[in-house]
């Protein structure tokens, strides 16, 4: 059955310009999988078998970036819509198991399709011509599984990111695997040290942040890929059906961490981001929720309240998702944390109803007592947040200043 993909009126305007040139283009790769999973897709890749430099000719009259002319990326505006153009390629000799040493231009699209890693991102279409499908690519989207394009072994030992590229797919579309692809990944597994560790959990944050990222996750373990990229966690993995929380969870990059790392005391899931060079604010924040899950809030204000104290009010709502997520917590804990930020908001120093200013007026002097009076004052109002009115806290200072002077 022939297939029509609704194209817009810009990537229209993209190939019939190339063709007043002679030259021939196609849209590619994840644009043409997501129409056919009939999803709008992000954005729509161009492959042409005009060279970079016929390229910029023929698009003189619009703005054109080198956004990688060695590999043969233009990327043209047109109605404000950016479309990156890549001259037709096949990739040479991998010798770093990452990057082709050079790359070929050549006129024949086949060859440019056979470079691809699925094949579900192989495919190209052009509006007269209808789909282009060598590898069977729609047939692997019907079965909806991630198959390479080619032997897995020589295509995951040429680039050894597709790997995780393969399970980062599989969690964003909720495939799963031919069988010889899952192997492919399992037995190039070590190569995985050969690529730089940004690449490696940009694609594991890609994959915790997908709409599925329980069995692609589950799969890696079983391939020891997890292994091979966080040993720590694999290592400290408790028993089946760890991950299936983390597909119950909202997809926000510190609630996933830590559901990912919970199996970790917090200065090991630290580390362990620390060597995948993740940013020190995730750092901070997933280490912060490992700790504080280790000791969960009761379901009670009072709780709710020390802990907005110890982690402020973001961290504090992620928490609680991550201790939903896994069951330890009633779900009702969210509205309880919600109300008492409404309620109760005064959980820090600079929220008290007396400042160290008035502190002084009364004839308490700045120094280190000050210090202690103040979180003394806090103490209490977490306890009795009714007593956050000027007039008791005041007093309140007053006392236990007399107690620590005397
Ligand atoms: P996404 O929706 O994530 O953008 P995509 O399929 O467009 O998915 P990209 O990473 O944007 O993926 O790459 C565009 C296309 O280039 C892919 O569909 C694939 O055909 C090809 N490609 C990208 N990276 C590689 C790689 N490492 N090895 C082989 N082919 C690749
Ligand atoms: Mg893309």
């Amino acid at each position: 059955m022939s297939v029509t993909i609704t194209l817009p009126p810009q990537v229209l305007r993209c190939i019939n310009t190339l063709k007043t040139t002679g030259h021939s283009a196609y849209v590619v790769g994840g644009c043409v999988r997501d129409s056919l999973r009939g999803i709008t897709p992000h954005d729509w890749d161009l492959t042409t078998d005009a060279l970079p430099e016929e390229i910029k000719e023929c698009f003189h009259a619009y703005k054109t970036i080198d956004t990688g002319i060695r590999h043969g990326t233009v990327s043209v505006l047109i109605d404000h819509m950016q479309l990156e153009i890549t001259t037709f390629r096949t990739d040479g000799e991998y010798t770093d198991h990452r990057r082709p040493d050079n790359v070929f231009f050549t006129s024949n699209l086949e060859d440019d399709l056979a470079r691809r890693d699925f094949t579900i991102g192989a495919m190209a279409y052009h509006p007269q011509k209808g789909l282009i499908d060598p590898f069977c690519g729609q047939e692997d989207l019907k079965k909806r599984r991630i198959r390479c394009v080619g032997d897995p072994i020589k295509r995951f030992s040429e680039d050894a990111l597709r790997i995780l590229r393969a399970f980062r797919f599989s969690a964003q579309l909720g495939f799963d695997f031919d069988a010889a692809t899952l192997n492919g990944a399992k037995d190039c597994r070590h190569l995985l040290g050969k690529i730089a560790v940004e690449r490696i959990s940009s694609e594991l944050s890609r994959l915790l942040l997908s709409g599925n990222p329980a069995k692609a996750l589950e799969a890696m373990h079983h391939s020891n890929v997890l292994e091979a990229v966080a040993p720590a966690l694999a290592a400290a993995l408790p028993a089946d059906r760890y991950f299936t929380v983390l597909d119950h969870s909202p997809a926000d990059i510190y609630i996933r961490m830590a559901l990912l790392l919970r199996c970790l005391p917090p200065e090991k899931g630290g580390s362990l981001l620390r060597e995948l060079k993740f940013d020190g604010q995730t750092i901070h924040k997933v280490k912060k929720i490992l700790t504080e899950i280790a000791h969960p809030p009761a379901l009670t204000a009072r709780d709710m309240r020390f802990l907005l104290h110890r982690c402020g009010p973001k961290t504090a709502a992620s928490v609680i998702e991550v201790l939903i997520a896994d069951r330890r917590i009633d779900r009702l804990a969210r509205d309880m944390l919600q109300n008492t930020i409404s309620f109760h908001p005064c959980y820090q120093i600079k929220d008290l109803a007396v400042s160290g200013t008035d502190l002084k007026k009364i004839g308490i002097p700045a120094n280190d007592k000050m210090g202690v009076v103040l979180k003394y004052l806090l103490n209490a109002v977490l306890e009795y947040p009714s007593c956050n009115n000027r007039d008791q806290l005041l007093d309140m200072a007053v006392q236990k200043y007399n107690s620590l002077v005397q």
